[in-house]
């Protein structure tokens, strides 16, 4: 009877009653991955991951690219309307994540959002550049104060790039695939 037990595929002295509801291999509890659809064996997850990273290695600099593109001119359209800077600020989120996807060809990678992200980061850092360069200049007349001002004078950016960020992040695709 010893003989017919069943044991996991990946720990031979492990007993199990589970199976990959794929494969039908037999897997022990720390072995099985809980997915929408029942539990698998890791190398059934692994292929089904591989199917959804579709993206090259050159979609990674090119969704950067184009995040910043769009970041980038949206915070220079945003800089001139005050408070209606964070409208503006979702409205390029969505719009980035629209350009990168059409600018991979729709292909998907668990980390392409992560390349987007900085890309958005990066495109919102060139506006305030002004602002901290003047602040610098003046800190010796201003003082404290041109420090409060020079604080403020960056709030606008500060907060257009967390929300175009976010919007950005929220509205790539391979996001939600974990
Ligand atoms: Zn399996
Ligand atoms: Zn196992």
């Amino acid at each position: 009877m010893e003989e017919l037990e069943t044991v996991c595929s990946y720990h031979p002295g492990r007993p199990t009653t589970l199976r990959c509801n794929r494969c039908g291999r037999p897997i022990c509890a720390r072995c099985a991955r809980r997915t929408p659809v029942g539990y698998r064996c890791i190398t059934c997850v692994r292929e089904q991951q591989k199917i959804f990273d579709t993206a090259y290695w050159y979609d990674f600099p090119v969704a950067f690219l184009a995040a910043a593109l769009v970041c980038g001119v949206g915070s220079i359209l945003g800089s001139f309307i005050g408070f209606f800077i964070l409208f503006v600020a979702g409205f390029a989120g969505m719009l980035a994540a629209r350009v990168v996807n059409w600018a991979v060809r729709h292909r998907r990678n668990r980390f392409l959002w992560i390349a987007a992200a900085a890309g958005g980061i990066a495109g919102s850092l060139p506006i305030m550049i002004p602002t901290l360069v003047m602040g610098l200049l003046s800190y010796e007349e201003l003082g404290a104060a041109g420090l409060a001002t020079l604080g403020f004078g960056l709030l606008w950016p500060l907060g257009y790039m967390v929300v175009a960020v976010v919007f950005l992040i929220s509205n790539m695709k391979g996001f939600r695939l974990k």
